[in-house]
């Protein structure tokens, strides 16, 4: 019998059970300081599935080879760090902590624990609690929904939400490391034509295949964003002014070459493009720019772009 069992009646111990039997959530006892696991509950059956692990009886560190947890960031955890082992050492209580379990076959579950320490009559540390709330599903419908926020569901490229959260972020070191980007804002020529003469679905095909020769044409740690229904906007790293038209230009003359087949014929499209970039802005501004400011500086250009005939890039004075 173990140090917590003597303390408690035997037959209100086996009741209260019963009881946590029916529990939603998983329950674990373990004793302390041994992390010999006194309980689980059937809960804890339910979310490890068929085991051939004993999980009674064993030491918390046995139990740990054929389990793994690894906190919200992927970091696996130690014996002493998991919630349980937290509450057993050094007698604090974990509430509500996001932990990833691994289970014997590898794969991966999510679970919100709290682990509470149960002292005796001198406030020494018995045993410990944890309990678990499976919240996989949660936790994938979340990830859905964030690569819904996150991404544009037509080209693939990043959401304006998205694109603006990443701009801001790249912006922001820019200025505090002074490297070199710019702006490219990009709207399809006529592009109410494609839809009038080949229709809805072929127009989406179009705007997936411009994405793809965006896409195809910079560096992986380039960002690019849907910020309107045909119209891009993109950041390019490391690239003034200057490189960032000649990259504009490289990127509207394969615009220009492409033939996309739809389902309705193949299609050719051209593209306007303003260029911005922080470093002239700033010159002419006389502040660094906000992001904003950037962006209407590039959507000035791709104006004057428009105004110019089309199928062109340009570049800017500001105009605030
Ligand atoms: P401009 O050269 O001045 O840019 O002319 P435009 O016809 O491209 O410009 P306008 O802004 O008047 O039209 C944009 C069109 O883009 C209108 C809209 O129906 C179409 N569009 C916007 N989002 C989508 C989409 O998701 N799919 C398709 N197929 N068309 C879209
Ligand atoms: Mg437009
Ligand atoms: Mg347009």
């Amino acid at each position: 019998m173990n140090k917590l069992g003597l303390q408690l009646d035997h037959k209100l111990l086996a009741h209260i059970q019963g009881a946590l039997d029916y529990s939603p959530a998983a329950i674990i006892i373990a004793a302390a300081p041994s992390g010999e696991i006194l309980y689980v509950n059937e809960a804890v059956r339910k979310f490890r599935g068929h085991t051939d692990s004993p999980l009674t009886g064993i030491q918390l560190e046995q139990y740990m080879m054929s389990w793994k947890e690894f906190d919200a960031n992927g970091r696996q955890l130690s014996s002493e760090e998991m919630p349980l082992g937290v509450a057993i050492s050094q007698g604090r209580a974990v509430d509500n902590q996001e932990i990833i379990v691994e289970l014997d076959d590898g794969s991966r579950k999510w679970a919100l624990a709290s682990a509470a320490p149960i002292f005796d009559d001198d406030g020494e540390i018995i045993a410990g609690s944890v309990i678990w709330y499976d919240i996989t599903e949660r936790k994938q419908l979340e990830a859905k929904l964030k690569q819904e926020a996150d991404f544009d569901c037509l080209t693939g490229v990043f959401s304006r939400h998205r694109f603006m959260e990443s701009a801001e972020r790249i912006l922001e070191r820019f200025q505090r490391d002074y490297q070199s980007m710019s702006v490219l804002m990009f709207d399809l020529d006529y592009f109410k034509d494609v839809n009038d003469y080949y229709g809805h679905a072929a127009g989406d095909e179009v705007l997936r295949s411009f994405a793809g020769i965006i896409k195809r044409g910079v560096r992986p740690s380039d960002i690019i964003g849907r910020v309107g229904g045909e119209e891009f906007v993109l950041i390019l790293q490391g690239a003034d002014l200057d490189i960032g038209t000649r990259i504009g230009e490289k990127l509207r003359s394969e615009v220009e070459r492409s033939a996309i087949t739809t389902d309705t014929g193949e299609v050719s499209i051209t593209t306007s493009i303003g260029v911005s970039s922080p470093g002239i802005l700033q010159q002419q501004i006389g502040h660094f720019p906000s992001l904003d400011e950037l962006l209407a500086n590039a959507d000035a250009a791709l104006y004057e772009a428009k105004h110019k005939g089309r199928n062109r890039v340009e570049t800017t004075l500001a105009c605030f």
